[in-house]
């Protein structure tokens, strides 16, 4: 069966803090380079009939502004660390011209976390205006679909907690991880075109520094890899992409690809 065409917006490359970082004076921090200016880290998924975003962070609102995304059938999370789930209550506006609530798909120890932050959504009283969220419990070990596409989770260790990556056929999105199993390996080979973390180049507790995250992609034989969730301290988008080899770049916020 073939996949569906897929198109990919990043809609922001930034680690936690994003790039600029608040209060940060740094040159890179100061840079006029649009590709330097990195809102935290996201992906849109457009197909024919279905559209979709992985994680909601602080700038989402922002980042469908900017896109100008009016239809979001959508959202998948990889995890629930701040960065990645709290622009979850703007889902609002798609509820309201919608007129139904927004799929949230993602594990359970992650949907645990979101009923937890945004606890007004999930009362038995609901006030008018509250963001509506239909919980959709997924696992590392099921493929599921959404609309047309179909979606292989690949559970990455970020530390010590299990984050999901997502595959679409043959492009595969991997963020904040620092190890990668075997089996997870194994679900990645064979992507055309893989996103994966990688921070800086100081090593980190739970990211992948560039260097790491360059032996990943050839290991695995991605013809062409993307880095995301990139700190200020990677230093300038222009210098870093000279220093890298042939299929291997730095994602920026606003780069678009189709598959
Ligand atoms: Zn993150
Ligand atoms: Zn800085
Ligand atoms: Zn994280």
């Amino acid at each position: 069966m073939s996949y569906p065409p897929i198109h990919i917006t990043f809609l922001g490359t930034g680690t936690s803090s994003g790039v600029p970082m608040v209060a940060c004076d740094c040159a890179v921090c100061r840079s006029a380079d649009t590709k330097d200016q990195r809102l935290r880290s996201s992906i849109l998924i457009q197909s024919p009939g279905t559209t979709l975003v992985v994680d909601t962070g602080p700038d989402f609102r922002t980042q469908m502004l900017r896109k100008s995304v009016k239809k979001l059938d959508a959202v998948l999370l990889t995890h629930s660390h701040k960065d990645h789930i709290a622009g979850l209550d703007e889902v609002r506006a798609y509820n309201y011209f919608q007129k139904k609530p927004m799929e949230l798909y993602a594990t359970e120890a992650t949907l645990n976390r979101v009923k937890m932050e945004f606890d007004y959504a999930f009362s038995d009283f609901r006030v008018p205006g509250i963001p509506s969220i239909n919980l959709q419990y997924i696992n590392e070990r099921t493929a599921f679909t959404v609309g047309e596409l179909q979606v292989e989770p690949i559970s990455v260790w970020h530390m010590r907690m299990p984050v999901l990556g997502f595959r679409f056929g043959g492009f595969t999105y991997i963020t904040d991880a620092n190890r990668i199993d075997k089996a997870s390996k194994e679900k990645i080979q064979g992507s055309k075109v893989l996103v994966l973390n990688a921070l800086r180049h100081e090593p980190h507790i739970s990211h992948f520094t560039l260097k790491e995250a360059v032996a990943l992609a050839d290991e695995l034989e991605i013809p062409q890899v993307y880095f995301t969730h990139i700190s200020h301290q990677m230093g300038f988008h222009r210098e870093v992409e000279t220093t890298l080899p042939q299929g291997r770049n730095l994602a920026f916020d606003g780069l678009e690809i189709s598959l």
